[in-house]
């Protein structure tokens, strides 16, 4: 089995990251940084984001497991004590590849068009005030949005930002992107819906920018920062990414667990 690790870079991580080569090596795994079958995140479910996007290119032949040193996490299913019945799972056993779908950007500028995935969301905020764009649901207008923000997650993303903002939890299994409002402005002169909107896997928005303004891009973890962004395309990806399970950990026993806080294992 070809893999690689990407670890948070903290020394627990990095310890970690080191009992697992070793574990590897002597179980007869290839460490190959270029082109692993199988990343290893070990971290939390913020460097399981750095993984991805790390292997984005590649995103369609790798999958993913997720060591968290903290907490169990939502894409970190294994725990920093369980690192040899991991490896032990990884020598023996045939994972359960599981995938979920991903959001797709297509950026438009005057001079340039450029596509992002994003594991968890993608948001759109102003820089140096309201943010006002018209939001199109296929190819029709829907709202005139003036706010702080807007953010589209995917389905495993909607127990990030998107449920700080209200938006709904989302099974990975419904192929779908949900759009969640930050702050918008609702009075007399301006109206949004609202509420958070699903969209299903054939919808697609666009994000126009209605003045000159700089737009905060994030991409998951990645901010990117423009004043020249036109339009911006969100649809679901027909790509998606792939999570090698060695056990069951049902989405619904993780939201239990990360928001109610108890576990019946
Ligand atoms: P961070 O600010 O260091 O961490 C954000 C928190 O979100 C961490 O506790 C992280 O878990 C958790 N998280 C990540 N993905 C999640 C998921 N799918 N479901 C539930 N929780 C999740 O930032 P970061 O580590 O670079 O992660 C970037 C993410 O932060 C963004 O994708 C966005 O979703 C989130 N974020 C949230 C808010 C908010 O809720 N108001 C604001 C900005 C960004 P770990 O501790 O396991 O890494």
């Amino acid at each position: 089995m070809n893999y690689a690790v990407i670890d948070r870079g903290d020394s627990l991580s990095k310890a970690l990251t080191e009992k697992f080569h070793q574990l590897a090596a002597e179980r007869g795994f290839i460490r190959n940084d270029e082109t692993p079958e199988i990343v290893i995140s070990i971290g939390g479910d913020g460097t399981l984001l750095q993984a991805f996007h790390t292997y984005v290119d590649q995103i369609t032949d790798v999958a993913f497991v997720g060591i968290h040193t903290g907490h169990l996490g939502f894409y970190a299913d294994w725990q920093a004590d369980e690192l040899e019945e991991l490896v032990g799972m990884m020598a023996n056993e045939t994972p359960r590849i599981v995938r979920y779908p991903l959001v797709e950007i297509e950026l438009e500028t005057p001079t340039e068009s450029r596509h992002y995935l994003a594991l968890n969301e993608f948001t759109l905020k102003g820089v140096d005030g309201t943010l006002v764009v018209q939001i199109n649901i296929n190819d029709e207008m829907f709202e005139m949005f003036r706010g702080d923000g807007i953010v589209i997650s995917t389905p495993s993303g909607s127990t990030a930002y998107n449920k700080s903002l209200g938006g709904a939890i989302v099974h990975p299994s419904i192929e779908s992107l949900q759009i969640a409002e930050i702050a918008s402005i609702n009075n007399r002169v301006y109206r949004t819906l609202g509420s958070s909107v699903l969209l299903p896997q054939h919808h697609h928005c666009d994000i126009i920018s209605k003045k000159e303004q700089r737009l905060q891009l994030t991409v998951d973890h990645v901010s990117i920062m423009r004043s020249d962004i036109r339009s911006i395309r969100c649809n679901v990806s027909s790509r998606k990414v792939s999570f090698a399970r060695y056990r069951p950990f049902p989405f619904w026993n993780r939201v239990r667990e990360a928001f109610l806080g108890y576990d019946v294992r």
